[in-house]
């Protein structure tokens, strides 16, 4: 196999998973998910509608009713895709402070995973995709051609985030994105749903000190050595 038809990127929050899957699609010509902001569109409903983030039951409901669309940006503001939920536009609101601390609970709802990994299976049935998450390795495509997990310090990824909200015009102290780095590594490594893990044949890539161009072709020299590999 020359090439693969899906290649899964997992790692924690920050870890430049989004930015690096999304210029691996653009350079292969596929697909590109970031499964991510699926949790945030239920984890937005959900505090849309005033809904407890511990109530399982409504939360299952709501996952399995809400429409969530992934598509190319519709707007020139620096996004890499759109979101929306119900047909409105949720780029930008589910990237919010609000959105950061609620997520995690969210996505640790059985209900929930169960409706958003039957949407994402659908999506990468039609292959050249790449997708990101926590769980895209281990539970959603067990079976990707490439697994890749893609990591840096917990201080290396606070730093990152701070950047990018920095040039979103949103200014958080330094110590609080830590916090709410280190607090979500915790929810989704500890929980008893598909919890965050690199997949047993996934090739761990640390990107402490890379730029986002370094970062890419660690991850193409993965896509391409797992090529000559399975050649030999
Ligand atoms: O990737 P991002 O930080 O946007 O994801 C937000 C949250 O969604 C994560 O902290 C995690 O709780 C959840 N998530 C998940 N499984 C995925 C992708 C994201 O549980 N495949």
């Amino acid at each position: 196999m020359a090439t693969p038809r899906t290649i899964a990127i997992d790692g924690p929050a920050g870890a430049g998973k989004s930015t690096i899957g999304a210029l691996v699609a653009e350079r292969l010509g596929y697909l590109f998910l970031d499964t991510g902001a699926m949790y945030r569109a239920v984890a937005l409903a959900a505090l849309r509608r005033g809904l407890d983030p511990d109530d399982g039951e409504g939360l299952g409901v709501l996952a399995r009713e809400v429409r969530i669309a992934i598509g190319p940006p519709t707007v020139r503001d620096g996004r890499a895709y759109t979101v929306l939920l119900d047909g409105d536009d949720v780029t930008w609101a589910i990237r919010s402070a609000e959105v950061d601390l609620v997520v995690s609970q969210v996505a640790r709802i059985p209900a929930v995973r169960d409706a958003m990994v039957a949407q994402q299976r659908t999506l990468a049935g039609r292959g050249r995709v790449v997708m990101v998450g926590r769980d895209i390795g281990t539970v959603v495509l067990p079976g990707a051609d490439r697994k890749i997990f893609l990591t840096a310090s917990a201080a290396e990824r606070a730093r990152r985030r701070g950047e990018e909200l920095a040039a979103r015009g949103e200014v958080r102290p330094r110590q609080e994105l830590l916090r709410e780095i280190l607090r979500r590594d915790r929810l989704d490594s500890e929980r008893v749903m598909s919890p965050l893990r690199p997949a047993q044949d996934a090739i761990v890539v640390q990107t402490d000190g890379s730029t986002v161009g370094q970062a890419l072709e660690q991850v193409l020299q993965v896509v391409r050595k797992t090529e000559a590999e399975q050649r030999t």
